[in-house]
């Protein structure tokens, strides 16, 4: 069999390389190019890199640590934290998140509208300020149902379910978040009739539209575990749900430490039943 001589010529090899250095060329603008070289290719026509825009909320939820959530640090010098303007409150030196107050005070100033008066009388306490709370619970100084529990509920596991009826462990409080607020009264008497009703009526047909959940609804098939529930206690959903999935993921039972009695947190689940017990409406 012959073989047949292929003959190319020189120009051809030249026009080839060229061909060949100018696909290789194309071939990097899929990698991801920023500033002045991406926007030249955009500008040309030629294929968009795949570098994706920055996410702020990605951003966000990043910046949020451990830390943060188990409320080691002092919201008074925090700076995603403001000062609560005493209009808004029972006192002076309560602290919530820049966002989290953005939003109540549109919410306050829809409900004044509406003839209703929101005051927010709790919000954000750290981690001292809960353990302070929890281990005068536990060693009886503060009485719990007008009883100290440190004589009457002498078993460690009954006593701090005794606290958890209303109280976080520290580490482990919505409040450390700077999401969350009580409004107006500390008790669900308070909101079954008169002005306390007009107000729960009114947050729970409009809070929603601000931002705000209530994380501890009544306890039922929709929430089966976790503290009793609270007609006062009102969270920020956007951040709060972060949050929320940050300590489903990262905190564990062991890490809820650091105060009287801690070494019940394991054995009742505290971050399953408590963090994680909370409304549906709270968690998605
Ligand atoms: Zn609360």
């Amino acid at each position: 069999m012959r073989l047949h001589r292929v003959f190319i010529p020189a120009g051809f090899v030249v026009f080839a390389s060229l061909l060949t250095g100018i696909l290789l060329l194309n071939c990097h603008r899929n990698e991801p190019q920023s500033g002045a070289a991406y926007a030249a290719a955009k500008e040309t026509g030629a294929p968009e890199a795949p570098e994706a825009a920055p996410d702020p909320e990605q951003a966000r939820r990043d910046s949020f640590t451990l830390a943060y959530l188990m409320g080691k640090f002092d919201p008074a010098t925090h700076p995603d934290f403001v000062p609560v303007a005493l209009e808004h409150a029972d006192r002076e030196g309560h602290y919530l998140r820049h966002d989290t107050y953005a939003a109540f005070k549109r919410m306050y100033a829809a409900a004044l509208q509406d003839g209703v008066r929101l005051r927010i009388i709790s919000a954000a306490r750290n981690f001292d300020r809960q353990k302070g709370i929890w281990d005068a619970k536990w060693n009886g100084s503060r009485p719990v149902d007008g009883e100290d529990i440190s004589k009457t509920v002498p078993d460690p596991i009954q006593r701090a379910l005794k606290i958890l009826e209303y109280s976080s462990m520290p580490g482990s409080s919505r409040h450390h978040w700077g999401t969350d607020i009580d409004l107006n009264a500390l008790t669900d008497a308070f909101f079954l009739k008169g002005e306390g009703m007009k107000i729960f009526e009114w947050l729970t047909a409009h809070a929603h539209e601000y931002g705000f959940c209530r994380p501890y609804s009544a306890k039922g098939p929709d929430r089966p575990n976790g503290y009793f529930e609270e007609k006062w206690h009102w969270s920020y959903a956007p951040v709060a749900k972060k949050l929320t999935d940050l300590a489903r993921s990262e905190l564990k039972d062991e890490m809820i430490e650091g105060f009287q009695g801690a070494e019940t947190a394991r054995r009742i689940g505290v971050v399953q039943n408590y963090v994680l017990g909370v409304s549906g409406d709270c968690l998605q």
